[in-house]
């Protein structure tokens, strides 16, 4: 089921959407709260379909069903996704199966949301996601060096000894909040205000997450140290 081809010529205020959900009662609800929140709303109900709207589609963000139908489940969507890609991406996960949300974030999810969800919360979310994504055009600033890692915050672009590494875009905003704070010890409370914006209501477990997946992306160059009892601290 799609919506790819109704209305091409409507101007939508906030972008695009590609929604991956094969329940269609979540998927029309959910698609009738981010219309009416000025969003043009694509619908896949599995994952090869999915890929194929966002390939032809360029969306600005992606939500993604962990449980697909087919050869391809959400979280399959979402590693396939990264490997070329740093398009938001919001998974839906059942309730209180952590696993998949901690797959998710560790395979380059920016957020998650747990089903039962109020869709006007998704719709929240989504817009919290996409602002903080514009907010990103920071021209002026740095790039930020700290030993052979540079990063450099307008182009978005993070390189280790010349060599670019790719990130997703939260794991982007993290090391950037890191490499423009160097010497400071934050809480994972703090990163997450910081990072994730105040209006994120997530566990700090997903701080973790993030920052193991930046120690291993940058190793032993990013002088990123554990200050227990406290969080992080970069230098
Ligand atoms: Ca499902």
């Amino acid at each position: 089921m799609t919506n790819a081809m109704d209305k091409p010529n409507v101007r939508y205020e906030h972008g695009t959407i590609v929604l991956v959900e094969d329940d269609i009662h979540i998927a029309e609800l959910v698609d009738i709260y981010l219309r009416d929140a000025g969003f043009r709303v694509l619908q896949a109900t599995d994952g090869e379909r999915g890929l194929e709207l966002i390939r032809l589609n360029q969306p600005d963000l992606v939500i993604l069903d962990i449980g697909l139908p087919g050869e391809l489940d959400g979280l399959e969507v979402c590693k396939e996704l990264r490997k070329s890609s740093e398009i938001p991406i919001v998974i839906l996960t059942a309730r209180d199966d952590e696993i998949d949300r901690i797959i998710g974030l560790e395979l380059g999810a920016d957020d998650y949301v747990t089903k039962p969800f109020a869709p006007r919360e998704l719709a929240a979310r989504v817009k919290a996601i996409l602002r903080r994504s514009e907010k990103k055009e920071r021209v002026g600033e740095g790039p930020f060096r700290v030993g052979d890692i540079v990063v450099d915050v307008v182009r978005r672009e993070v390189t280790q000894g010349g060599e670019i590494v790719q990130m997703t875009a939260r794991e982007f905003d993290l090391l950037a909040h890191f490499v423009e704070h160097v010497g400071i010890a934050y809480t994972r409370q703090q990163l997450l205000d910081a990072v994730w914006g105040s209006g994120w209501y997530g566990d700090e477990r997903t701080v973790d997450v993030h920052v193991r997946q930046l120690r291993r992306k940058l190793g032993d160059g990013l002088p990123l140290a554990t200050v227990w009892g406290v969080g992080y601290r970069c230098g």
